[in-house]
């Protein structure tokens, strides 16, 4: 009994010693840019990632959103793929930014918006790579990134021309599959092997063009992400999405619900916050 009750005020007078102890050392932030895709990526070493620009209406959201964290340079800006909604706002990225490196699928649009990205890329002479399955990259000392996808140089859908990022830090690892569909799903299942996915950025905002039983079964992720517009027009995201998802125990936040999403991780755990409750 006297031993429970040392152990008891031990407790009350150092709460959560493990909270002094976590450090975060990587940050993703899932902007809040409605039925779109904006993800900033933080790393200890100072280096950041850019993933997408919202839409052709969410540059002014996006450059604030950046600049009140004193961001003046963008090391990694991902355009994952040329529909509007991922590519509309790059603009005032270009404008806003020093952009050291630019990595997108080589796929050509037609649209104003995918031209107008090509000349800012020309005009401000940042280096182009090309983002396509095994192209890889160190980004700090246990950080790194690959690009699982695109594997092919032609499929029926743009979306299937999605840059899908692995981010691992440390033990963990997220997957962020932009709006790939199911024909380079499966490629991604194949070259996932038997890896544990902790965070999936889920694809094309909840839709059931994917995020199928297949993937979730060999990622097993814990954790979704799902960037989506509040009373969206098309519906995402998808009632099958969700129920796969919860049928695998995955625990979904949604930008709609839940404005800004932001996820630290020190390498052996991640923590979600939202916009309106940080820590
Ligand atoms: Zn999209």
């Amino acid at each position: 009994m006297r031993l429970l009750i040392v152990i008891l005020m031990l407790i009350v007078l150092f709460p959560q010693p493990a909270e002094a102890l976590w450090k975060t050392n990587l940050e993703m932030h899932v902007i809040d840019v409605g039925q779109a895709d904006s993800i900033y990526i933080e790393l200890s070493n100072g280096k950041n990632i850019l993933i997408d620009s919202g839409d052709e209406h969410d540059g002014p959201k996006v450059v604030s959103y950046l600049q009140k964290r004193g961001i003046e340079e963008i090391d990694y800006l991902i355009a994952s793929h040329p529909h509007h909604d991922h590519i509309g706002s790059m603009d005032a990225i270009f404008e806003s930014f020093e952009i050291d490196r630019i990595y997108m699928p080589s796929v050509k649009y037609h649209t104003t918006y995918y031209k107008r990205l090509m000349r800012l890329v020309d005009e401000f002479g940042v280096e182009q790579i090309e983002a396509k399955t095994g192209v890889k990259e160190k980004l700090a000392r246990n950080i790194k990134m690959e690009f699982l996808a695109p594997l092919r140089k032609k499929y029926k859908s743009l979306n299937d021309h999605s840059a899908v990022l692995k981010i691992d830090h440390g033990k963990k690892s997220i997957l962020l599959m932009a709006d790939a569909g199911m024909a380079s799903e499966n490629e991604v299942v194949k070259r996932l092997d038997d890896e544990k996915i902790d965070v999936l950025k889920v694809a094309h905002h909840g839709a059931n063009t994917g995020t199928s039983n297949g993937l979730l079964k060999k990622a097993n992720p814990d954790f979704a992400v799902i960037s989506v517009g509040r009373k969206n027009k098309y519906g995402y995201p998808s009632k099958e999405v969700l129920k796969r998802l919860k049928t695998h125990n995955v625990q979904v936040f949604r930008t709609d619900k839940l404005g800004t999403i932001i996820m630290k991780s020190d390498g052996k755990s991640v923590r979600f916050f939202t916009e309106f409750h940080q820590s």
